[in-house]
């Protein structure tokens, strides 16, 4: 299964990504978990990706397809893979159909959880990360059983430093110009298909099941 998660920032890509990597057995590839990596290894191109993930904006194409040609290339994926946050725009998302053809594979379905704006701040202000598996919770919505401790791994969970409503703003835009035209992509490719992300998790994770038995 070659996969995607795809919708607004806070729609819940990274909370289903989580169950289609237990039920398919195959890894999630989150750019914005590589860079935040990048960015704890203190490495050239974590400083570079810094300033733009505290403004809330996208960081170039360039390094993205960059780290996701890597990504894939690595022996994990040859059973099939989750993209989590990525492609974000136009070029991204022709820079990977190119090279998936190279590597004799297409993507078989993409999932986009629809989630209003009005909803998408709560959720980012609620959200507390695992700060060693990156999985994802809400302080309401879905809480850790113990507070604050990661469920998977009981590492410590954090805010993230691009998670309050000044950046909210800013990535919401980014999302409306340069992603959510991938709708349309997508769409014509015959891959997508649209989940109500509003449902409670559990409810969008059956829902999504049902997509793919399909
Ligand atoms: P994304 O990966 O798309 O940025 P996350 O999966 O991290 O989003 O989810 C954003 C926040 O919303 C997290 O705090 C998460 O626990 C919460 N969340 C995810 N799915 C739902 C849902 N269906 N209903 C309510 N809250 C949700
Ligand atoms: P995420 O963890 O997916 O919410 O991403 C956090 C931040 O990382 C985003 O706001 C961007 O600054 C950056 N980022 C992650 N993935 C991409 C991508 N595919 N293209 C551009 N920027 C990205």
């Amino acid at each position: 299964m070659n996969l995607m998660v795809f919708g607004a920032p806070g729609a819940g890509k990274g909370t289903q990504a989580k169950f289609l990597i237990e039920k398919y057995d195959i890894p999630q590839i989150s750019t914005g978990d590589i860079l935040r990596a990048a960015i704890a290894d203190k490495t050239d191109m974590g400083m570079e990706a810094k300033n733009f993930m505290d403004a809330g904006k996208l960081v170039p194409d360039s390094t993205i397809i960059g780290i996701i040609k890597d990504r894939l290339a690595q022996d994990d994926c040859k059973k099939g893979f989750i993209l989590d946050g990525f492609p974000r725009t136009l070029g991204q998302a022709e820079a990977l159909s190119e090279l998936m053809s190279n590597m004799n594979i297409s993507l078989d379905k993409v999932i986009s959880l629809n989630v209003p704006d009005e909803l998408i701040v709560g959720r980012i202000t609620g959200r507390r990360v695992c700060s060693s598996c990156g999985a994802s919770f809400h302080v309401d919505f879905n809480p850790s059983k113990k507070e604050d401790i990661c469920d998977y791994c009981e590492s410590e969970l954090i805010i993230r430093k691009d998670d309050n409503a000044e950046t909210v703003k800013s990535r919401l835009g980014a999302y409306h110009d340069q992603t959510a035209p991938l709708i349309d992509f997508y769409t014509k490719m015959g891959v997508m298909v649209e989940l109500d992300g509003t449902k409670d998790v559990s409810e969008v994770t059956a829902d999504m099941f049902t997509a793919l038995s399909k």
